[in-house]
């Protein structure tokens, strides 16, 4: 059992502890739900236990599938220990239905199915709200080795194979998601950060429910009700 040490970094819905071997971090899940770059915020008992129960799940059905993250074992109800990594600060978006931001930007009706599968790059920058991005400009802004990022897309689409399949069997619809990357202490790229509905949309796909964080982001519905539906499909 590795020893807790010192904070290494307080975000909005996570703190990030190092621990006495350098090369892992433990991962403590807040209560906390965060929208709108923080704007909106509230404390809800049991979202952080939810999320790192979801993410821990979907990170050991991601490794099962030979897909490298930085998960390496759930310690308790919201602490995951993880290889510590070196981030790069693109954010990659995968979406299979049009819904969020691509609505807003490109004009497509909330619910569109999409032809394939659309990749999309984010700059992670609070100051600039996380400006939509190109392959160019994580070239020219150093952001990631353009071979990493070659390697991110694709894992990410791979990510998208499995887990559209997997929720399928549960009845549940992966509208889209977002994953971060890193370079994890054996020089390899790997996922890190969550995957949570915090960081992806979950549709019921009999009745079109939206499970995801829109509920607290748009006042849909108890959040952490959506979240223990999922948790109850995928488990
Ligand atoms: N997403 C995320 N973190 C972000 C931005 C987006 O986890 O900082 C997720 C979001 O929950 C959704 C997907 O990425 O599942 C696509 O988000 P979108 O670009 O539509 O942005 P939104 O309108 O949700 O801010």
């Amino acid at each position: 059992m590795p020893e807790k040490r010192d904070i290494l970094y307080e975000g909005k819905a996570k703190i990030v502890y190092l621990t006495d071997d350098p090369d892992k971090l433990i991962l403590h899940f807040k209560d906390t739900a965060t929208a709108f770059d923080g704007v909106k915020r509230a404390e809800l008992k049991g979202k952080g236990a939810l999320n790192n129960t979801i993410s821990s799940l979907i990170f050991e059905i991601l490794h099962k599938k030979g897909i490298k993250t930085h998960f390496i074992e759930k310690l308790s109800n919201n602490e995951m220990l993880v290889w510590r990594a070196e981030r790069f600060p693109v954010e990659v978006v995968v979406r299979n239905i049009a819904a969020g931001s691509v609505v807003k930007r490109l004009g497509f009706k909330e619910g569109e199915v999409f032809r394939k599968p659309l990749v999309e790059l984010f700059y992670k920058n609070d100051e600039l709200h996380d400006p939509l991005v190109c392959e160019e400009h994580v070239e020219l802004m150093n952001l990631a080795p353009i071979e990493f990022l070659h390697q991110m897309k694709e894992t990410a689409l791979k990510v998208n194979d499995v887990l559209r399949e997997f929720f399928s069997q549960q009845g549940i619809k992966l509208v889209d998601f977002k994953l971060e990357f890193g370079r994890l202490p054996d020089g390899s790229v790997g996922i890190v950060d969550e995957i949570s509905p915090d960081s992806m949309r979950l549709w019921d796909a009999k009745t079109g429910e939206k499970l995801d964080k829109d509920r607290f982001r748009f006042d849909l519905g108890d959040l952490l009700e959506g979240y223990r539906k999922i948790l109850k499909r995928i488990s």
